[in-house]
């Protein structure tokens, strides 16, 4: 199943909807909506309206997750572009409520940002029993001269606007294998990142189970899993983010998202 959280011009209190090929039906009210139904407190069984797919704005699956936890150097390409050693343990650092956006963003640039760096990445919405319960594609969008000079990642990674994902949720049970599917990033429509999730240092069950070890995992909460090769400052020379520009990712069944930079 696939789960969108979506406003309509008649409706611009948001809407729990399952998408179904180009249609969208709307089977709760409220923002969260989807959260609710990770958490089984809710159906998906109600019909409030149908839509085009075309005729709503989507908004992020989860407009109000629960802890938005990250895993950084989790790709040996990308360990490697940034000039590290490969971990013993995964790093986990936590985005900021606020980064939360749109899947068609914009993503906002600080000024005190020059810096602007993209990460196409898996994510993890978590359901009842601190499970995997589905999969969306995120952005952990990055100012990397905050990253590079303050030790705690929090304003590099947790701006305003820093966490476009989307552009629904699809459920496990429609994703057979999340440790194999192909992972791309295109920036102005130029391939950046071209991986596949089977790359990942540290698979999911890896990350659940460490995460775990020191934190209930709770139904709405998140985990972007890491970003491969091929970010722009690993590129040489680096090529950061710039007003005007549009990033697309995309991970094999699950959908793409595609944002703008202001
Ligand atoms: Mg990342």
């Amino acid at each position: 199943m696939k789960l969108a959280t979506f406003t309509t011009d008649s409706s611009p209190e948001p809407l729990g909807g399952v998408v179904d090929g180009e249609r969208v039906r709307a089977f709760a009210r409220g923002a969260d909506a989807v959260r609710d139904v990770l958490a089984g407190t809710i159906s998906t069984e109600a019909d409030l309206g149908q839509y085009a797919l075309s005729d709503v704005r989507l908004l992020a699956p989860i407009p109000h997750p629960g802890t938005i936890f990250a895993i950084g150097l989790n790709y040996a390409d990308h360990i490697a572009e940034m000039g590290h050693a490969s971990p013993q343990w995964p790093t986990v650092f936590l985005k900021a409520a606020n980064s939360v956006t749109a899947p068609s963003g914009p993503i906002v640039k600080p000024a005190v940002v020059a810096k602007l760096d993209y990460e196409g990445e898996l994510m993890i919405a978590i359901g009842q029993g601190g499970t995997a319960a589905a999969y969306c594609v995120a952005d952990d969008v990055t100012g990397r001269d905050l990253q590079g000079r303050e030790p705690q990642w929090v304003r590099g990674k947790g701006a305003d606007t820093f966490c476009p994902f989307g552009p629904w949720l699809t459920t496990a049970d429609e994703v057979p294998d999340p440790g194999n599917l192909a992972i791309r990033t295109w920036v102005n429509g130029e391939l950046r990142q071209n991986s596949n999730t089977s790359n990942l240092v540290f698979g999911i069950e890896a990350l659940l189970a460490f995460i775990s070890e020191t934190c209930t995992l709770r139904a709405g909460d998140l985990i972007l899993t890491g970003t491969p090769g091929g970010v722009g400052q690993g590129m040489s020379p680096a090529r950061y983010l710039q007003s005007g520009d549009t990033v697309r990712i995309e991970v094999e069944s699950l959908g793409q998202i595609e944002h703008s930079v202001s």
